[in-house]
């Protein structure tokens, strides 16, 4: 097990340290290192009083019983209960850490602890204390964020816009949904056997598919082969094949898209990239998006961060012990992604990309606090 978030001796800035827990085969101390200093910015961008945190372990849950599954996380909780707490650390999901796991987790906390409606964990079940639409708020504010950027940017709209989603998880699906919602068209989706291609964009029907095949069946997405309108190609990724797109959004996994992939995304004629996953775009990648001309990249920090600011929104909800609308929610995550856009807009100097906007205002903002707490001079 790892679990990178620090002591409170070793200060967490802004508020308690947040982000997200990873199960997966891949996690070790690089990968935690790296997706917890992205939080910290990520965090300052969303406004919420909160610090960077990350965790998670090497634990595979694919092919996993539900009752195997339900064990490893009672026993990873056995030992992480006594470092959490609303003020102090505060973790929810990611890669293989879904409602089912978070839920599995805060039973033993709450087994553990005696402590019933605390803010410990974010992305629980509305039935204890969750926050509607915090499973769709990183897929949705990602949606939101490429929709500012177009119009604001490019002065187009996502209306029709062809769009390249990988993935098949929680950010990847609710990405799809609020795309196909404003009339974009899903042309594939992923997993890490191989990709769907819906040549003129997904139907409704196949997400309602796609959905009950990852969260209910736990399948893979060959098992919809035949069933749903696009086909599928093994052993492929959204940017290893030579398809037309208009906007990437990769929403698996970290250096997804390497320079191959994004040489063929600018020869294809890409306007925009952007990050659903963190660090989805390898160095070399992020240098050939960044030489193109007219196209958009907002990194991870920023148009992923709607997830971690309904958390902090799930937060404020259990403080308060109150659950708000979804329709409440919805408007303070759009108010939240519209903010991060300014931000980027307004840090930018002498004709700056978004991507320099982000880092530059997260930074800013980090530093300025440290200062004012006497931590740096
Ligand atoms: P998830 O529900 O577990 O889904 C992950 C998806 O990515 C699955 O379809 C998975 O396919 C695929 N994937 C994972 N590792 C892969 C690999 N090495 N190669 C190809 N595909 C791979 O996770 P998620 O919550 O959607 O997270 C996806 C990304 O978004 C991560 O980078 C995460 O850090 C980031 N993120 C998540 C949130 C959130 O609220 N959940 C917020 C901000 C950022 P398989 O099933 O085949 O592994």
């Amino acid at each position: 097990m790892y679990s990178l978030s620090l002591s409170p001796s070793e200060r967490s800035v802004l508020g308690p340290f947040k982000g997200g827990l990873r199960f997966h085969p891949d996690v070790d101390e690089g990968i935690l290192k790296f997706l917890g200093f992205e939080q910290v910015f990520k965090n300052a961008l969303t406004g919420l009083p909160m610090g960077g945190g990350k965790g998670g372990s090497d634990f595979n849950p694919k092919g996993k019983s539900e009752a195997e599954v339900r064990r490893f996380c009672f026993s990873f909780m056995t030992e992480l209960f006594r470092y959490l707490h609303p003020s102090t650390d505060v973790p929810a999901g990611d890669i293989g850490v879904g409602g089912r796991e978070i839920g599995y987790m805060y039973g033993q906390y709450k087994r553990l602890s005696n402590r019933h409606g605390e803010g410990v964990l974010t992305g629980k079940s509305p039935n204890f204390g969750g926050s509607p639409l915090r499973p769709e708020a990183t897929g949705y504010g990602l949606v939101y964020m490429a929709k500012l950027a177009v119009e604001k940017r490019l002065g187009k709209s996502l209306e029709g816009m062809r769009c390249a989603v990988s993935g098949s998880g929680n950010v990847a699906q609710y990405a799809s949904q609020k795309l196909l919602e404003l009339g974009a068209k899903v042309i594939t989706m992923s997993d890490s056997n191989g990709i769907l291609v819906f040549d003129e964009g997904m139907t409704q029907e196949d997400w309602k598919k796609i959905m009950d095949c990852k969260n209910v069946r736990r399948q893979r997405l060959h098992d919809l082969e035949g069933k749903v309108s696009g086909k599928y190609i093994p052993k492929q990724s959204p940017w290893s094949i030579d398809v037309k797109y208009d906007l990437a959004m990769p929403c698996a996994t970290q250096n997804e898209i390497n320079e191959a992939g994004a040489l063929m995304l600018v020869k294809n004629g890409i306007i925009g990239v952007l990050e659903g996953a963190n660090l989805p775009t390898n160095m070399k990648a992020q240098e050939v998006i960044r030489a193109a001309e007219n196209v958009i990249y907002v990194p991870g920090k920023a148009s992923n961060a709607g997830g971690v600011g309904v958390s902090g929104l799930e937060m404020s909800q259990n403080a308060q012990r109150l659950t708000w609308k979804a329709e409440e929610v919805d408007d303070k995550l759009k108010e939240m992604m519209t903010s991060i856009y300014n931000q980027m807009e307004v840090a930018e100097v002498s004709g700056g990309t978004l991507e320099q906007g982000a880092n530059r205002a997260s930074f800013v903002k980090v530093a300025t606090a440290m200062r004012e707490l006497g931590w740096v001079m």
